[in-house]
């Protein structure tokens, strides 16, 4: 392919594979852009470094410098634009310093946000040991609990959410929430690292911010740590670049390409993850030791309808709630697993499981529970594989369960 077909409209898909694909020079070329690893930019003369200099001040992107990222990232900021329909993305060095630069971006000295009770933890210890200290105030509510707008004040600037959250898979009401904040004048932010992008556009229904942690689907493998913030206006592109450039964020150009071709294939991926974790979920409601599946692709799930409306698919995180469990049996269970590793994060080719922390499910208004949840991620093994690796340490851990 050269160019895309002059008045079609190509498909999200089709558009992700071939992203970034480099120029054809003397009738030939490589498939892949390529990685363009530099530490500085160098110009043909001083008013050529003056006229970039002035490009990039005025907003425009480009490169005066080996910190602004060449043709690799410029590739995949693309890309993302592209599947986030948003304006301009932003790459970071993890999820949670994608995190972090949108709330030092937004929020000031006497400012207020409002965040989901379900977010990424680590967010509230940006807020306990950055955001405090700056003067800034960080509430938390459940936006399926609480009324938004009576909680909104003057001095709101942000609202913080996460769809579906984390741990439970809460899933919001991100149009009706977005347009409660927006109506007054309050940004809304989004963690959209569950979709990875593909399942769900934020920007679409509402939101003005989307992040991602690039470490989980978009990477696919289990070998990179990034961050995406993509914005939908000039206006918060600038704001957000202000606060980058201060922070001197920057990415690799080798990591750069290891999302970009992450990218190729996730559509794919998530599609099979989607297959495996419905499998893994159907399973889990049989056993009589779960008493309750959080998946919001089942039917049982409170959060399908919302699910069925906003997203395009699931991904591969389920977690079940034991109906009688001790935290050791949980822990026990979590132990005879053998396929499954056990570790923290996800969005690899491989299942992982993990014990919920009880103060973790306890920040989440939504939980009333007080069995033990485990959280899997269903990764590409074939999914009887995986239903045999826990329908073995289901009888393995039986007496305790
Ligand atoms: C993992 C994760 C992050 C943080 O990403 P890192 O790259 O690990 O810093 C942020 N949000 C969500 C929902 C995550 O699961």
């Amino acid at each position: 392919m050269t160019a895309a077909f002059p008045g079609t409209r190509l498909h999200s898909a089709t558009r992700l594979l071939h992203a970034g694909a480099p120029a054809l020079r003397d009738g030939a070329g490589p498939v892949n852009v390529p990685v363009v690893r530099t530490s500085t930019v160098r110009f043909e003369n001083t008013a050529a470094q003056a006229d970039h200099h002035h490009r990039r001040t005025a907003g425009e992107r480009v490169a005066s410098y080996g910190r602004h990222g060449l043709d690799t990232h410029r590739a995949l900021e693309d890309a993302v634009v592209g599947l986030e329909g948003g304006h301009r993305a932003f790459l970071t060095p993890s999820g949670l310093s994608a995190i972090t630069l949108v709330l030092l971006a937004l929020l000031s000295p006497g400012d207020h946000a409002l965040v989901a009770d379900g977010v990424y933890a680590p967010l509230r210890r940006v807020d306990s040991t950055l955001l405090q200290r700056l003067g800034i105030t960080v509430e938390y509510l459940s936006p399926t609990h609480d009324d938004l707008a009576s909680r909104l004040r003057p001095n709101t600037r942000l609202l913080y959410l996460e769809s579906p959250s984390s741990l439970l898979y809460e899933v919001l009401d991100l149009p009706a929430l977005s347009a409660v904040a927006r109506d007054r004048g309050v940004t809304v932010a989004t963690d959209n690292t569950w979709s990875g992008g593909w399942f769900h556009q934020p920007l679409a229904l509402g939101a003005n911010i989307s992040i991602q942690a690039a470490t989980k689907y978009i990477s696919g493998h289990s070998d990179l740590m990034q961050g995406i913030v993509v914005v939908d206006s000039p206006a918060l592109a600038a704001k957000l670049s202000t606060a980058y450039e201060a922070l001197g964020l920057t990415i690799g150009a080798d990591d750069a390409y290891l999302a970009l071709r992450g990218l190729r294939t996730l559509p794919v991926r998530l599609a099979q993850h989607q297959r495996n974790a419905t499998a893994v979920a159907e399973f889990l409601q049989q056993q009589p030791q779960v008493s309750r599946v959080f998946y919001p692709a089942l039917p049982t799930d409170p959060g399908h309808a919302l699910w069925k409306r906003d997203f395009s698919g699931a991904s591969g995180l389920v977690s079940f709630e034991f109906r009688h469990a001790t935290t050791a049996a949980a822990n026990a269970f979590v132990d005879a697993l053998r396929l499954f590793g056990i570790g923290a994060s996800w969005g690899g080719y491989e299942s992982l499981a993990l014990a919920a922390q009880p103060e973790r499910l306890r920040e989440h208004r939504q939980w009333t529970g007080d069995a033990p949840v485990v959280r899997l991620h269903i990764g590409l093994e074939e999914p009887q594989d995986l239903i045999a690796d826990l329908a073995q340490a289901f009888a393995d851990a039986a007496p305790a369960l």
